[in-house]
This record gives structure tokens, C-alpha cells and sequence, in this order.
């Protein structure tokens, strides 16, 4: 028998196939938060994604022919990045078969089909040998994880000794306030999300599942913007939003990307560390 997963698989692919899509539209194809380096920075958006897809990938420090195993794809855009600049091989998994198909048609395009492959598999149950991998990322796809201590666990039993890896996930951050929790309850409502993670628990699951060398940055200052400007730019899809999930939820969705900008309880952080 298998354990019931809340969010199931299928509640996380609802989500990137449905809203996400209309979303990604504006967004641009790397579904995580952006990056900038102080309140006059005015990179562009896909400048501020990329920059942090950057850092993950400084994070791993992989290697030409290295294999790296990107947990939560998207549709490839960050794992494509890594590959082109790195010369490692890429496998992405992700629980949207869209997202799944859309990854490895962009691998086709980009000429890296044979560096970077897509596929449907589940986090929680990964089916992959114990030490095939040099690297890992989990990038922005922990926080729809039912378990992130499991989702640890699996990384690093497919890691091998000495394997890098890396994370950037949106985190809750205390004290709470009552706004703060509204946020975040919110989120979790809404995004397929069981839970916010802490700093303080991935330290302690990180410990407690044989990573070293541990680095935690706490970077929910860079990181900010970043919902602001999702609404304002998802305000150009308000009619698709609206046929999608209503007036009533696109209102809501809408007041609470800006509610999150303004709320420090809803963090961001990004941590190397490598497997012992
Ligand atoms: N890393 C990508 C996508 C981030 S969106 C980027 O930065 O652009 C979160 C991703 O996590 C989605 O692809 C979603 O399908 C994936 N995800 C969520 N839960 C998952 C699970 N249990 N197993 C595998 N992938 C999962």
C-alpha cells in the first residue's frame, strides 16, 4: 500500500498546468523567484531569474560529463543553463507531464538533447541508483514537497560521497504576525503546498541526513521583488486568469502576490552543501 502524499503529485501538476501556465506567459520560463542586488538594481526580470539560476550553479560546481540530477524541473529552462554552461549531463524530473514533454522539446531546440533529458518521476520515490549522481539540485520545488526531510534523504542516497548539493526554496520566516500568517496560509492554500520549510529545519535535515559544509543565505531582501512584480505582470493576463478560476480567486491571487511582497514572514533562501 502507499502512504497517501499531500500535495499528491497530481495537485502540484494542477497547479503548473493550470494558473502556472498563464503565469509562466508573463513570467518567462524560469518559474523561480528573481534576484537583485539592491533596491536600484533594474535588471529585467529574466535577468533577475537567470542570476539566480546562476548562483545555484555556482552552488554545484559541476563539471564537463558530470551528472547532475535536477529535482523539480519546470520546464527546463534553469537545467538547460546549467548544462550549456557546465558541459554536465542533465536529468530533470518533474510530477506535470507537460512541463515533462515542454522540457525536452526545449532540449531538442537548443541543440541539448543529448546533455539534458526530462521525465515524469516523483521526488518522494525516486527510482535511481544509490550513488549515480555527482550533483542535485532542488530549485524553488521543495516547498511542494508532502516531506522535505524524505525528498532530502532520496538526494542524498542518489548522491555519491563527496556530491554537491544545492537549494533555493521560499521559506517561512518568524515572528509571525497575524498578516504574515494570512500570507503564508495563503500560499499554502492555493500553491500546493503542505507546509513553509525554516532555516532551521533544513539545518537540522541536512544534519540529520549525512550533509556537510552546510552554507545557508538567507536572501529574502534580493529576493523580494519578485511578487510585486509577478502580480503586476499577470495583471496583463487578467481575463485568461479570470476565464480560468473566476473573478473572485483571480482578486485574491492578485492581493496576495502583493501581500507577500510586503509581508517578511514570506522568505527565501538558497544553501549549498555536499553529501559526506
Ligand atoms: N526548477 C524549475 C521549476 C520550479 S517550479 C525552475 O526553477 O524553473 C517547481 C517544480 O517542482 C515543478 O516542476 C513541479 O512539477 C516540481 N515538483 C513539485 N513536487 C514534485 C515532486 N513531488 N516530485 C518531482 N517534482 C516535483
Amino acid at each position: 500500500m502507499t502512504l497517501e502524499q499531500s500535495p499528491a503529485p497530481g495537485d502540484v501538476a494542477d497547479v503548473y498546468d493550470g494558473i502556472g501556465r498563464i503565469y509562466g506567459s508573463t513570467w518567462g520560463p524560469n518559474f523561480h523567484y528573481g534576484y537583485w542586488d539592491d533596491d536600484a538594481d533594474q535588471s529585467s526580470i529574466e535577468v533577475a531569474t537567470d542570476r539566480l539560476t546562476d548562483m545555484m550553479i555556482a552552488g554545484l560546481a559541476a563539471t564537463p560529463g558530470q551528472r547532475v540530477l535536477d529535482i523539480g524541473c519546470g520546464v527546463g529552462h534553469p537545467a538547460l543553463r546549467l548544462a550549456r554552461t557546465t558541459g554536465a549531463h542533465v536529468l530533470g524530473i518533474s510530477v506535470s507531464h507537460v512541463q515533462v514533454a515542454e522540457a525536452n522539446a526545449r532540449a531538442d531546440a537548443a541543440g541539448l538533447a543529448g546533455q539534458a533529458t526530462f521525465q515524469f518521476t516523483d521526488a518522494m520515490n525516486m527510482p535511481f541508483p544509490a550513488g549515480s549522481f555527482d550533483a542535485a539540485w532542488a530549485f524553488e520545488s521543495m516547498w511542494h514537497m508532502p516531506d522535505r526531510g524524505r525528498v532530502l534523504a532520496e538526494a542524498a542516497r542518489v548522491l555519491r560521497p563527496g556530491g554537491r548539493l544545492a537549494v533555493a526554496d521560499v521559506i517561512e520566516r518568524g515572528p509571525v504576525s497575524e498578516e504574515g500568517r494570512k500570507v503564508l496560509d495563503h500560499i499554502c492554500e492555493n500553491y500546493a503546498v503542505k507546509s513553509l520549510g525554516t532555516i532551521e529545519e533544513y539545518r537540522n535535515a541536512l544534519a540529520a541526513n549525512g550533509f556537510v559544509d552546510v552554507e545557508i543565505r538567507d536572501i529574502t531582501d534580493n529576493c523580494a521583488r519578485t511578487t510585486a512584480l509577478m502580480a503586476d505582470t499577470v495583471e496583463t493576463r487578467r481575463a485568461d486568469l479570470v476565464a480560468l478560476v473566476g473573478e473572485e480567486q483571480t482578486a485574491s491571487l492578485l492581493d496576495f502576490m502583493r501581500r507577500a511582497a510586503a509581508a517578511a514572514e514570506s522568505g527565501y533562501l538558497i544553501l549549498t552543501a555536499t553529501r559526506a
